[in-house]
């Protein structure tokens, strides 16, 4: 949990900074934005305001000089003309005035009723009256006119030159003529040229048809442009025909400049009028605005970061603090405090801080006492236990030396005696005993063996050998119970090598053995190995009752047992359990299968050794016994009593002392050199009876074949025992496992001695 990555870091300060600069930037961004949009729209509802303002003025001047010419016009046709005294001539004379009164006058002609010409008065030709009786052909609006009434004719160019337009005003008599006056347009060019528009803006007019007719740059107008598709003029006439507002429209100039553009319509039916500005012009104001209220909102922006970065300090400022507090407290610095000086919500924090900090602060050191005292008391407690484990190890070595060697004594004793009596009952007697003494050491064994595992007194010495050793001193140990029972036992001889402990794996595999035997009542017990790679199967097979697989587990524990009907409770319920904590401690593995009703089978996995012993077959060995010369050494004069009645019964001859130095005085007056030594470990004050086989054997020049009978369990004694290939028994030792033993050594020895003859 500890190790797991931190997420990386932010700052408070930072974090809250940042979250109210970017609140506040959004908010006067937006406000700028705002302002500025509807800047923007103020700004072009102004522009658009006095364009209009200055064409309707420019389109006033215009229409001032068209109203001039018509008011002239009409005075001249309102007089009573065809009366006395308004002849031709009167006329002419008045138009001649006219003329003088229009500078952009060109020529006047009245047109006859008929539509003859009566009289026609130019600037550039002579006059002419009442010369042509030709009709002349006059526009539509204008040849239909009633008395009184006037009209605009449409413009027209003459030849390359100036436009014009005729204007034309019926007389007010009823059978009155029509007087037509041509108007250069050009007069119109210098009205809108002396208007002024901004710095750079401009005026021009169109007429019904889309012509320039009027603009600052005459050669413009020479050019007779139809601006039909020319933006400003098309939304203007879309306008004019739906009635609606003309406004300020962003277009280009005939030059192609990029311009704001706002039309006017003139009294004159189907002319508009003009005011464009370049678009630069017009927007300078607007983006001076922009630029003040861009430089607002930056200012305003710099200044809500730094009023965020002062408020998130001053909020994030105790949380920081609280922070600080608390990762000293981490390191184990309980004496630190947050300053608290505020009176809101963090300052609350801080001291509800604070209170925990004491209280965590006094309950750690109540803490550390506890421990301490606690330490103190575990310690007393360990000390206590290794005392006491030190008094079970002392009371296991000498239960185990001292308890094992009367018992030996016994076993031995008791079937001496059994051998000695011939009265019936008293054999019964003795058997009975011999069976109790043989249980008797059987649990001893036990309870000796679990003790020494749980207080850690057994010390794994492996070493390589081969496995058939064991092998056949099972068959030796066993065989006897199995004719008892009736059952067959086979050993599979075997030639791999095996290392490990071998007293320990000796046990182990006794212990199976037993339980075999004793949990079968028909068939038999098979003992063998198998190669499992590197590994060697030690298998003990039976076709005894079985376990349930609800049990097979339970086995193993200690005192543990399976009751079944009909079984006699012999054991402790310890043989499993030492077999399992054995096979453990080796560091090997124990496996069992298991059919209720068909049989079990253990199995031990342990490591081959490098080496391959010889095959050794299994050969049912004869009884070498009777008739041998056995050497018996024992400084306990019971043991060695015991022993000697033993070896007696079985036929041997004996000799048996206390020391080596006694046995090589009696060997003196033998002829024989003994076929077999068992001695006992512990000689009294000499030397002990390891030193003693190697005396002898050096005295005798033999390599005599020797049994080593101890109590004691240590793990040098078996190493030295293995060097000198002298096989170790541990008391107490039965007299059928003793009887096995004695008699494969004699049979070893002679097979050797028969090997080295042939
Ligand atoms: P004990 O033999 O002293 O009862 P063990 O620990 O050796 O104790 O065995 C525990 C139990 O396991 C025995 O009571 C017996 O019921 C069962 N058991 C052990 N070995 C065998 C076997 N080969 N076949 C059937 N049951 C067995």
């Amino acid at each position: 949990m500890w190790n797991e990555p931190r997420p990386r870091l932010r700052s408070v300060t930072v974090r809250y900074a940042l979250l109210m600069g970017a609140i506040t930037a959004s908010l006067l961004l937006a406000s700028g934005l705002l302002e500025m949009l509807f800047s923007y729209r103020d700004a072009r509802q102004q522009i658009s305001t006095l364009q209009t303002l200055q064409a309707r003025a420019a389109a006033a001047e215009i229409e001032q000089y068209m109203a001039t010419a018509r008011t002239v016009l009409r005075s001249v046709s309102a007089l009573p003309w065809g009366q006395p005294g308004f002849e031709l001539e009167q006329r002419r004379a008045e138009l001649q005035r006219l003329m003088v009164l229009l500078p952009a006058a060109i020529d006047l002609t009245v047109i006859g009723r008929q539509g003859q010409e009566l009289l026609f008065i130019s600037r550039t030709e002579p006059d002419r009256m009442g010369a042509r009786k030709a009709v002349l052909k006059l526009p539509l609006n204008l040849s239909n006119l009633a008395a009184g009434e006037f009209g605009v004719g449409p413009t027209s160019f003459q030849g390359d030159a100036q436009p014009l337009v005729q204007l034309a005003q019926a007389d007010a008599a009823p059978s009155g003529a029509l007087t037509l006056l041509t108007l250069n347009l050009r007069f119109l060019g210098d009205v809108i040229a002396r208007l002024r528009v901004g710095e750079l803006g401009q005026i021009y007019l169109v007429d019904e048809r889309n012509h320039l007719i009027a603009h600052p740059r005459a050669t413009h107008v020479l050019r007779k442009l139809d601006l039909g598709q020319h933006d400003a003029i098309r939304s203007a006439r879309q306008a004019l025909s739906q009635a609606s507002a003309m406004s300020a429209v962003d277009t280009v100039d005939i030059e192609g400049r990029p311009v704001t553009s706002t039309a006017v319509a003139l009294a004159v039916p189907g002319w508009l009028l003009f005011v464009e500005q370049p678009s630069a012009e017009v927007l300078r104001p607007l983006s001076s605005a922009l630029l003040r209220t861009a430089g607002l909102v930056a200012a305003g922006l710099a200044l809500a970061v730094a009023a965020s970065l002062l408020f998130a300090r001053h909020m994030a400022g105790p949380i920081v603090r609280l922070r600080q507090a608390t990762q000293g407290m981490a390191r184990g610095d309980f004496a630190a405090r947050v300053q608290q000086e505020r009176h809101d919500e963090l300052g609350q924090l801080a001291q509800d801080f604070n209170l925990m900090a004491a209280q965590l602060q006094s309950s750690y050191a109540g803490l550390e006492a506890r421990i301490v005292e606690r330490t103190r008391e575990l310690a007393q407690a360990r000390d206590a236990a290794e005392r006491a484990s030190a008094a079970k190890t002392r009371f296991l070595a000498t239960a185990s030396h001292d308890l094992r060697q009367p018992m030996h004594t016994i076993g031995l004793l008791a079937t001496v005696l059994r051998a000695e009596l011939r009265e019936r009952r008293a054999l019964k007697v003795a058997e009975k005993l011999q069976a109790c003494v043989q249980l008797m050491e059987a649990l001893f064994s036990s309870l000796l063996d679990i003790s020494k595992l749980d207080a850690g007194g057994v010390r794994v010495v492996p070493q390589s050998f081969a496995v058939n050793e064991l092998l056949e001193r099972m068959v030796q140990a066993f065989e006897p119970q199995a004719q008892e029972k009736r059952l067959t036992l086979r050993v599979r001889s075997c030639k791999a090598m095996v290392h490990t402990d071998a007293a320990l794996l000796e046990r182990v595999l006794s212990n199976l053995v037993a339980n075999a035997l004793q949990y079968t009542q028909h068939g038999g017990v098979l003992v063998g190995c198998r190669r499992r790679g590197q590994l060697l199967a030690l298998q003990v097979w039976d076709t005894g009752s079985g376990i349930s697989s609800a049990q097979t587990d339970a086995i193993f524990e200690e005192f543990y047992r399976i009751d079944a009907a009909g079984s006699h409770r012999t054991g402790l319920g310890l043989g499993l359990s030492i077999v399992k904590r054995s096979v453990e401690l080796m560091g090997h593995q124990l496996r069992l299968c298991s059919l209720p009703g068909r049989g079990s089978l253990f199995e031990v996995l342990l490591p081959c050794a490098a080496v391959e012993a010889a095959a050794v077959t299994q050969q049912s060995t004869a009884d070498q016994l009777p008739g041998a010369f056995v050497l018996l050494i024992d400084d306990h004069e019971d043991n060695r009593l015991a022993l000697e009645a033993l070896c007696l019964k079985w036929g041997c001859h004996v000799v048996a002392v206390e020391s080596a130095a006694a046995a090589l005085s009696a060997l003196q007056g033998h002829l024989r050199t003994p076929d077999l030594l068992l001695t006992d470990f512990h000689l009294g004050s000499g030397p002990d009876g390891l030193c003693a086989v190697q005396t002898l054997r050096d005295s005798l020049a033999e390599p005599l074949p020797a049994l080593l009978i101890t109590a004691e369990q240590d793990t040098g004694i078996q190493a030295r025992a293995q060097a000198l290939g002298v096989q170790v028994l541990h008391k107490p030792v039965g007299p059928q496992l003793l009887h096995g033993l004695a008699n494969a050594l004699l049979a070893a020895a002679a097979r050797h001695r028969r090997d080295d003859g042939g």
